[in-house]
């Protein structure tokens, strides 16, 4: 019995609680040959319900392939047809849509650099009132949840019934070990703004490399995520986009079975001891906050003080040494000192701006 849905993707969507999603495919859609032979080999190796291609590719930079276009479409759609699957694409304006509809696709998706320009969503959703035809939306590039859930929306408030969102990261200037970082917490936010909307994970586009895929896949599953959305090629380093975290169909399928995939209830149950230790967290939390009580009070006086001496709120120096000192001092407490720079660069900035607030309310 696989633990995904084998269920048709209308069921998915309909039902409260289901057995994940996996939607699978290449990044883009190649050639008639290579999106056939990616569906065919996904059938047989994998339990996916979506066969996901894409025809028009936003790329950050120009000069990169953007895609067949239009004519990619028909490929799709065959290859599903071959291999029984449904198929999806992303649009990006309500030409795409005109041509996805008239070639047949079944689920449509929104990609990040869209999902950030309302015009553009309102744009796509206007073509779509009165077509009844899932919708995908992926996180903007940026962790902005007012954008994200406004965007989903905009979608239904055309009448479409099915809209899901897709986490795929989000665009930051620390690079960590992923191309996207996750800020899972991001996709809580989402749930809490929008509880009826399932969530499926993208780890193709999180994890950027391949072999970081099944990790990010895991912690998917352990966030009770509705689903997956993978990117599979028949010969990933030869893809035109997106070569690194793509893998191949034989490759997902030991991902999927290695991936541990908790009941539907899961979220529900909870052991006494990971009430116990949640309490301690709470605990510890109390006294973080009590602390951070104590450390404002000293940057009012600091305030006072720099106000009186008339130096500068902001002292570049002062804010590198402080930030270098504790990335130095992390590791010898377990904690890295990326962590230590995002934590203590955070509490400095918000000591900056309550003490221009001060300086200025003194004036
Ligand atoms: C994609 O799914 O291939 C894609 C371009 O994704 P995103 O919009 O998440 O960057
Ligand atoms: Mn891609």
């Amino acid at each position: 019995m696989t633990k995904f849905s084998t269920q048709s993707i209308l069921a998915w969507f309909d039902e409260a609680t289901q057995a994940p999603l996996l939607i699978a495919g290449p990044c883009s859609i190649e050639s008639p040959e290579q999106v056939m032979q990616a569906a065919l080999e996904l059938k047989q190796y994998t339990p996916v319900s979506l066969l996901r291609g894409g025809a028009w590719k936003p790329r950050t930079k120009p000069g990169s392939f953007e895609g067949i276009g239009e004519e990619a479409l028909d490929w799709l759609v065959r290859a599903g047809q071959a291999a029984g699957l449904p198929v999806s694409t992303e649009v990006a304006n309500a030409k795409h849509v005109e041509k996805v509809l008239e070639a047949g696709v079944d689920v449509l998706w929104i990609g990040a650099r869209t999902t950030v320009n309302p015009f553009y969503v309102q744009e796509i959703a206007e073509a779509l009132r009165g077509v009844n035809i899932p919708v995908f939306v992926k996180n903007p590039i940026h962790a902005e949840i007012g954008l994200w859930a406004g965007a989903i929306e905009r979608f239904q408030n055309v009448g479409i019934e099915r809209v899901a969102a897709v986490h795929r990261g989000f665009f930051s200037t620390n690079k960590g070990v992923y191309r996207n970082e996750p800020q899972w917490h991001q996709s809580f936010e989402l749930r809490a703004a929008l509880p009826n909307v399932k969530i499926v994970c993208d780890p193709s586009h999180i994890a950027g490399k391949r072999d970081l895929v099944s990790d990010v896949a895991q912690v998917a599953m352990d966030l009770s995520m509705d689903g997956l959305m993978v990117e599979s090629h028949p010969q990933p380093d030869q893809a035109l986009s997106d070569a690194a975290q793509q893998v191949t169909a034989a490759q997902l399928g030991q991902i999927i079975q290695g991936l541990h995939v908790h009941d539907s209830d899961y979220s529900f149950k909870q052991s006494e001891a990971l009430v116990g230790l949640r309490g301690e967290l709470d605990t510890i939390d109390d006294q973080i906050v009590a602390l951070l009580e104590q450390r404002f009070k000293v940057v009012k006086e600091i305030a006072e003080t720099k106000k009186r001496d008339g130096a500068t709120v902001f002292q570049m120096d002062r804010w590198i040494k402080l930030v270098r000192k504790r990335m130095e001092q992390g590791p010898e407490h377990g904690l890295s000192p990326e962590f230590m720079h995002d934590l203590f660069s955070t509490l400095h900035k918000h000591s900056v701006e309550y003490q221009s607030t001060l300086i200025k309310k003194e004036d």
